[in-house]
């Protein structure tokens, strides 16, 4: 398996560092809304990475933080007057739900960073102890940066181009000893959420969350770091500093990075308001279309998101379904029970798409080529599955489809739930159904919706539904 690692730009031969085991660290969302279908981007393709280590026999232990403490978080509860716990709360449980239509299996721990405060404490001290950090006189505690002989490896940066940059925009009155160092942990403002430290009132920088979350999970060195390509510079090199200064080990052999989700070739950014949020997306469509749409491209290639390529992915995504259900009914009544020698031989040949399968994976975990073999199984079944076929042949071809789809995170089998857009549009329907006096029609439409579990109640203010 090769992957390409951001630290050395090619692609390596994936080695881990424990023979069978893979030890895996994902950036999570800051939670002070529901997320974006950015946010989703990295979920969904690191999802798939760990699905497929997991069929390659690795034991993978998974780990992906929530950031519940940061300045939006605490904006927002100032504009709502409730408290950030209450925020941050809120929309972790909204996130999960959110992951869970996605079909991204939650980790095998979610830490909190508001929960690690003692670890993040422990890891300052360490490193004020061996002089990579100092405290300020107004309690700030900095990481002193040009100490890190290695700062800029993983973003290929050299410091002295950083340095020109910053001074340009060096503010006055900082009490930093270099524009370059950044913050480990900062004093409390008025109203904030605070802890008690050595140095002041107050709650750590984000980069530290990470590194501490990292080494008490998984241990101070770490097989795959990942995350959206914005985080390589500064989060993940300050990530680096911190926790190769604090334990003089290298702390993640493989960096991986996702592209961006763009939208109409724009990049899609909160304050432009261009973006739309999974549960929105959730409304005109069953996610796991996102899901499916989300692994049509290569994760490092940039990806433009359209209503075009979204109802390419929902066709796609039938195609594949409809042959699943095909092989199953089929199955359900064929009469011969075990593979005939012609079968065996045709069962053995599809062992092809599980191949091209393999290889696409292997290769940087392209699934937009994986995609495609699954494309070719489907239409190899779509020929070869009839009437005659027996049952094991049958139940094969559509086991290796499940297995397949399964690692892409894909359900075969067509979901039951009916979306908020198909009952909007069965009401209208009802009701010009009732406009016509088709009365049958009307009440049909409402028995429908009612067998899926959706009651109609008409009022004065026109029709309201919910789901029982
Ligand atoms: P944030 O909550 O902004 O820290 O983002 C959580 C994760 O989503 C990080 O890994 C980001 O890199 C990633 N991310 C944010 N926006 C996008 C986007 N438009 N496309 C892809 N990944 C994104
Ligand atoms: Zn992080």
């Amino acid at each position: 398996m090769r992957v390409y690692n951001t630290l050395s730009k090619k692609k390596e031969e994936f080695v881990p560092l424990e023979k069978g085991k893979v030890k895996m660290y994902v950036c999570g969302p800051t939670v002070y809304n529901y997320i974006h279908i950015g946010n989703a981007r990295p979920m969904i393709v690191f999802d798939t990475v760990r699905r497929y280590m997991e069929y390659k026999g690795y034991e993978v232990n998974f780990v992906s933080n929530f950031t519940d403490v940061d300045d939006k978080i605490i904006k927002k509860a100032v504009e709502e007057g409730v408290s950030a716990q209450e925020i941050s709360e809120r929309y972790m449980k909204e996130c999960k739900k959110d992951m869970a239509d996605m079909n991204v299996k939650p980790a095998t721990t979610h830490p909190l960073a508001t929960q690690e405060i003692d670890g993040m404490l422990e890891m300052i001290s360490i490193l004020i102890d061996k002089g990579f950090a100092y405290p300020a006189a107004d309690g700030t505690v900095y990481f002193r940066t040009r100490k890190f002989a290695d700062y800029g490896k993983l973003s290929h940066k050299n410091l002295d181009d950083l340095q020109a940059g910053h001074r340009e925009i060096k503010v006055t009155g900082e009490e930093k000893e270099d524009s370059l160092d950044f913050v480990l942990w900062k004093p409390k403002k008025d109203g904030e959420p605070y802890w008690e430290s050595p140095w002041c009132q107050g709650r750590p920088g984000w980069h530290i969350e990470c590194s501490v979350m990292a080494k008490k999970y998984l241990g101070e060195e770490i097989d795959i770091h990942a995350g959206g390509e914005d985080l390589i510079f500064p989060h993940h090199e300050n990530e680096i500093a911190q926790s190769e200064a604090c334990s003089g080990k290298i702390f993640a052999k493989y960096w991986l990075h996702n592209g961006f989700l763009n939208i109409d070739n724009k990049k899609m950014s909160k304050s432009v308001g261009n973006f739309f949020t999974v549960r929105e997306i959730g409304e005109k469509y069953d996610l796991q279309v996102l899901r499916f749409f989300m692994l049509s491209a290569h994760y490092r290639s940039p990806l433009n998101f359209s209503a075009e390529l979204m109802e390419a992915a929902k066709n796609g995504l039938e195609r594949i379904c409809n042959a699943s259900e095909n092989l199953k009914h089929l199955s359900q009544n064929a009469e011969l029970l075990s593979m005939t020698e012609e079968e065996a031989k045709l069962w053995k040949d599809s062992d092809l798409f599980v191949n091209k399968f393999e290889s696409a994976m292997d290769d940087d975990f392209n699934t937009a080529d994986a995609v495609s073999a699954v494309f070719e199984l489907v239409k190899y079944c779509n020929t070869l599955a009839k009437e005659s076929s027996s049952r094991e042949f049958l139940d094969n071809l559509y086991q290796r489809m499940e297995q397949l789809c399964t690692i892409l995170g894909i359900i075969i089998e067509k979901s039951e739930q009916i979306l908020d857009q198909e009952i909007e549009d069965l009401i209208a329907e009802r009701q010009a159904a009732r406009k016509d006096k088709n009365f049958a029609r009307a009440d049909e439409i409402r028995e429908i919706l009612l067998e899926k579990g959706i009651i109609l109640e008409d009022t004065r203010e026109g029709v309201k539904w919910k789901r029982a």
